[in-house]
């Protein structure tokens, strides 16, 4: 579990004189809301680095898996499914129906009380976490950043070029905000980002995202409102950013995820329809009342 948040944790060694009271690493742990107790298996050193470096790959498949937080309280039930390299797929649901709870057992931040969790076809509690963190972009909701310059909030304190920090912000279209920023990249960012509105936020957590260039990237669509031109902005650097990777958008706004290949409609930990926009639309399920709702209230 130490290696799953190794970046952050040297980005929080680098910045503990400006942290105040907690780590970042910390900080992580208090917005995923749980401890990260899951250990590497001994052997899960080096079976994975065909898997990682392959570029036609990103594959998950979930076979007949359960989870329950206590006992034989199941919060998952039997999720069956494959996802294709390169597939977009939304997450939609009730609050509670357990879209969150796949994220964490996809970042392996719990394991599946029964069934198991393929990633090109290597059972995810197989791989080292971070490896697994590599090859699996998280973008939690809400953007999130640390205190420290504009530089470090994208590159973590990893080792990356110029070329490759303008690149990840141009091509999440944060690039023309940095440069209006009295010192740019140097700019230093408050812990909280109450210097920055949350679109700005949510890009640059995009950016720190696909820097790293991994093939599957988790997102949890952002939840703050937003203006429109910003949304806009947003919309069009994500749509850049799943290009030629596999996608999990967990969504709260059912009007921006009308262009995803699949989306799954859970309720109550199950999988209940799945399907294009326009063939859930027509089978008449939740999904066509969640959608109508939404509708309706916007
Ligand atoms: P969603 O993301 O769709 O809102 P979640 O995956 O967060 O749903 O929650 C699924 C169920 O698991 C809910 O009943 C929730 O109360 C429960 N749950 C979520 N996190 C925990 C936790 N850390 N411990 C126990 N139960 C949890």
């Amino acid at each position: 579990a130490q290696r799953l948040f190794e970046p952050l944790r040297q980005f929080a060694e680098k910045f503990t004189a400006i942290q105040s009271g907690f780590t970042a690493v910390e900080r992580i742990n208090d917005i995923l809301d749980e401890p990260i107790e899951i250990q590497d298996i001994a052997e899960a050193q080096s079976l994975h680095l065909t898997h990682v470096d392959s570029a036609s790959q990103g594959e998950i498949r979930f076979e007949h898996v359960w989870f329950a937080y206590k006992d034989d309280d199941y919060v998952i039930r039997d999720l069956d499914f494959t996802i294709k390299p390169g597939e977009k797929i939304a997450l939609v649901g009730p609050t509670g129906a357990g879209k969150s709870s796949i994220v964490r057992l996809l970042c392996r931040l719990y394991e599946p009380t029964r069934g198991r969790i393929l990633i090109d076809g290597v059972d995810i509690n197989q791989i080292t976490q971070a490896e697994l963190r590599r090859y699996l972009g998280v973008i939690l909701q809400d953007g999130f950043l640390f205190a420290g310059d504009v530089k470090m909030n994208i590159t973590l304190g990893e080792e990356y070029t110029e070329a490759e920090i303008l690149q990840a912000a141009r091509s999440t279209n944060i690039d023309r905000f940095i440069d209006q920023l009295p010192e740019g990249y140097n700019t230093q960012l408050r812990e909280r980002g109450s210097n920055l509105s949350a679109g700005q936020k949510q890009l640059i957590a995009f950016a720190r995202s696909v820097i790293r260039n991994p093939r599957i990237l988790v997102l949890d669509e952002a939840t703050a409102s937003l203006d429109v031109g910003t949304e806009v902005l947003i919309q069009d650097a994500l749509d850049r950013l799943i290009v030629d990777r596999t996608a999990i958008i967990i969504a709260h706004r059912l009007s921006t995820i009308r262009n995803v290949d699949r989306i799954f409609v859970l309720k109550q930990g199950a999988l209940i329809e799945s399907g294009s926009h326009e063939e859930l639309i027509d089978g008449g399920g939740l999904y066509a009342s969640l959608y109508q709702l939404q509708m309706l209230g916007t």
